[in-house]
C-alpha cells in the first residue's frame, strides 16, 4: 500500500462504521478533541447489508433505548447519533474502507474511492448483519415495517404482534430464544425449522418447548412470505416430502445466525473466533493488535443491543485517547 496519505496528514482516530459503537465513539473522540473521522460505508444494492447506520436502519421502533420514553425508530435514532458526533467536529465520508495494513505505523487504510488514509488508532465497528432467508417478499416486508424482523427482542413487543400467531425460523439458541420471549406477547409462536432435531442447547430448547402456547413445524422451509404491507401468512415446504402449505401468520422472526462484517479485514492478522468476530482482549476494546479497537457487534456474538454497542463505542474512544495520551501522539 502507498507510503504516503492521500491528504498528507496523519489522522488520531479513523472510526469504521456507523452504527450506535461507531458512532459513539466519535461522540467521545470528539469531546475529547481528537477530530475524529469516521468512514459510514457506501449504500448497497443489497438490502440485507444496510450502510450507512447499521442494522438499526432495518428496524421500525426502538422502545428499549434508555432517554426515548415514547420510542424512536432506528433510522431517526441513527440520525441523532449522527448529528450528536458532528456537533462536536466528527468529520464523515461516505466511503468503505477497503484495505487496511496494520503493519505500519502509523496505521495504512484504503478507500473505496482510492485514497489512502494514515491513522495513529483505527476503532473497527462494522457491526454483524443478520442472515436473511433471501426471498424478496421477506426483504420487502422487513424494510417496510410490514411484520418480518430479523430480532424479537427489538421488536416483538410492538403493538402489532400482540395476541397474535407468530413464527420464528431457525433451530438455533438465537431461535429459541426470540421464540420464547415472543411466547409472552404471541397467542402462539411456531418455530419452523428445515430438519427434525433442533440446534439450541437442551436447556434453551426446553425453556420454549415447556411454554403452552408453543409449538414446531418440523422439517419445514419458508419459501415465500405472503402480505402486501404487512404480513398474513408464510407458505411453507416440506423438506422431506416437498409438499407446500399455507400457514397463517401476524409476524415472521428470522434467526438463522448473524455474519460479521470482517471481510475486508481478512489479512489484516486480528484473531477472530470461529464465527468470524474479532476477539478482544478481556472486557477492555483492545484487540491483538496495537492501536486497534474494536466495538459493537463486529466483536459481540451475545448481547448484540444498540445500548451494549454504544457502550462499547465509549470504552474504543476512550481506550483509544488512552493510548495516544501514552505513546505522546497527542
Ligand atoms: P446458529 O447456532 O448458527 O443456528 C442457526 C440456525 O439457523 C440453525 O438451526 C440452522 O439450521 C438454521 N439455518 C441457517 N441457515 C438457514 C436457512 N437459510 N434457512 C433455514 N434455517 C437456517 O446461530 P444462532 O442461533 O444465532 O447462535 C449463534 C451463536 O450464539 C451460537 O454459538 C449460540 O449458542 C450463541 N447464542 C447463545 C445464546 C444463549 O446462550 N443465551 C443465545 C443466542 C445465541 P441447521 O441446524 O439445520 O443448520
Amino acid at each position: 500500500m502507498s507510503e504516503t496519505s492521500t491528504n498528507g496528514t496523519v489522522e488520531n482516530v479513523v472510526i469504521i462504521g456507523s452504527g450506535p459503537a461507531g458512532w459513539t465513539a466519535a461522540i467521545y473522540a470528539a469531546r475529547a478533541a481528537l477530530k475524529p473521522l469516521v468512514y459510514i460505508g457506501v449504500p448497497k444494492q443489497n438490502p440485507s447489508i444496510v450502510l450507512p447506520g447499521g442494522q438499526l436502519m432495518l428496524t421500525t421502533d426502538v422502545e428499549n433505548y434508555p432517554g426515548f420514553p415514547e420510542g424512536v425508530t432506528g433510522p431517526d435514532m441513527m440520525g441523532m447519533f449522527q448529528k450528536q458526533a458532528e456537533r462536536f467536529g466528527t468529520r464523515v465520508k461516505g466511503e468503505d474502507i477497503d484495505e487496511v495494513d496494520f503493519s505500519t505505523k502509523p496505521i495504512t487504510l484504503k478507500t473505496s474511492a482510492g485514497d489512502t488514509v494514515h491513522a495513529h488508532t483505527v476503532i473497527i465497528a462494522t457491526g454483524a448483519v443478520a442472515n436473511w432467508i433471501g426471498l424478496e417478499s421477506e426483504m420487502r416486508l422487513a424494510m417496510g415495517g410490514g411484520g418480518v424482523s430479523a430480532c424479537a427482542v427489538c421488536d416483538g413487543a410492538l403493538p402489532m404482534f400482540r395476541d397474535q400467531h407468530l413464527a420464528v425460523v431457525g433451530g438455533g439458541d438465537s431461535a429459541m430464544e426470540e421464540a420464547t420471549h415472543l411466547t409472552k406477547f404471541a397467542s402462539k409462536v411456531t418455530v419452523i425449522h428445515r430438519r427434525d432435531e433442533l440446534r439450541a442447547s437442551k436447556i434453551m430448547q426446553e425453556r420454549f418447548l415447556s411454554k403452552a402456547n408453543a409449538e414446531v413445524a418440523w422439517n419445514s422451509t419458508v419459501v415465500d412470505v405472503l402480505g402486501d404491507e404487512t404480513i398474513t401468512a408464510v407458505r411453507l415446504k416440506d423438506t422431506v416430502t416437498g409438499e407446500e402449505r399455507e400457514m397463517e401468520v401476524g409476524g415472521l422472526f428470522v434467526a438463522i445466525g448473524h455474519t460479521p462484517a470482517t471481510g475486508f479485514l481478512k489479512n489484516s492478522g486480528l484473531h477472530f473466533d470461529d464465527k468470524g468476530y474479532i476477539i478482544l482482549e478481556g472486557r477492555q476494546s483492545m484487540t491483538n493488535i496495537e492501536a486497534v479497537f474494536a466495538a459493537g457487534d463486529v466483536a459481540d456474538a451475545r448481547y448484540r443491543q444498540a445500548i451494549t454497542a454504544a457502550g462499547m463505542g465509549c470504552q474504543a474512544a476512550l481506550d483509544a485517547e488512552h493510548y495516544l495520551g501514552e505513546h505522546g501522539l497527542i
